[in-house]
């Protein structure tokens, strides 16, 4: 039963209009209602009213950011709650990307076995924003929390295209992250693809850095649930709890 959220910034509708959005097999031409730029899209309202991913997320990456830099927590489940529970942050859409890569960045950083500079945490944020596109769940089979994980252990490693276990053990670990969330489809959830790769993430942390972030997602009750324009999983999600 998707109910809107009164008062909540609700992008899962039309900005302009309130339609719903529509999902398209074949990508097509539109232009972005905010800043004029045309592109092949494949999400749209029912008048045509298109926003791209540059302007869907406008102002809260320096937000996401401002907040990564100045946390001190180690638990990234505390950070990614928090900021996801803020009112700007739609329920679907990349920004949770960006969520998921700052918090275990933030949280390794203030954990302090690793040496993580505030440097390397916006270098994080911005290759997730470069892969994090929105829809391409469903699109192409890789969410943008995928390559947010992929990102941390690119950046922490070292990897690059000459590279050798850097980069192999980077695109493992997407890999596993890929899997953990194709268990937690139907529909995609944001919300659960940044707790379920969090958790993986997690693991390969402590296997291939050593590094052991002691926290888990097992307490954590989804509050957002009426929200999802899609229809939350509820009994098929392990967050969810009926009240
Ligand atoms: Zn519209
Ligand atoms: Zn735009």
């Amino acid at each position: 039963m998707p109910a809107s959220s009164a008062g909540q910034h609700n992008t899962e509708n039309c900005q302009i209009c309130g339609g719903q959005l529509q999902y398209f097999n074949s990508g097509r031409e539109l232009t972005c209602v905010q800043c004029g730029k045309s592109e092949i899209g494949n999400i749209s309202c029912p008048n045509g009213h298109y926003v791209c991913d540059e302007c869907h997320g406008k102002g809260l990456f320096d937000t996401v950011k401002e907040y990564m830099l100045a946390s001190q927590s180690t638990n990234p489940f505390e950070i990614a709650e928090d900021l996801m529970n803020q009112d700007n942050i739609p329920m679907l859409g990349c920004e949770n990307a960006w969520i998921a890569s700052g918090a275990l960045m933030a949280a390794l950083k203030n954990e302090g076995t690793i040496n993580v500079s505030d440097e390397q945490i916006v270098e994080v944020l911005n290759r997730t924003k470069r892969q994090a596109i929105g829809g391409y769940c469903g699109l192409t089979g890789v969410c943008g929390i995928a390559p947010a994980m992929g990102a941390c252990f690119s950046v922490i490693l070292g990897a690059s295209c000459p590279k050798d276990q850097e980069t192999a053990t980077t695109m493992k670990i997407v890999g596993k992250i890929v899997y953990a969330i194709a268990e937690q489809t139907g529909p995609c959830c944001c919300k659960n693809f940044v707790r379920t790769a969090l958790s993986k993430a997690i693991t390969s942390v402590k296997e291939r850095l050593d590094v052991c972030l002691l926290s888990s997602s097992e307490a954590i009750v989804c509050t957002h649930s009426s929200r999802h324009p899609h229809g939350c999983r509820e009994s098929k999600c392990s967050y969810f709890k009926s009240s």
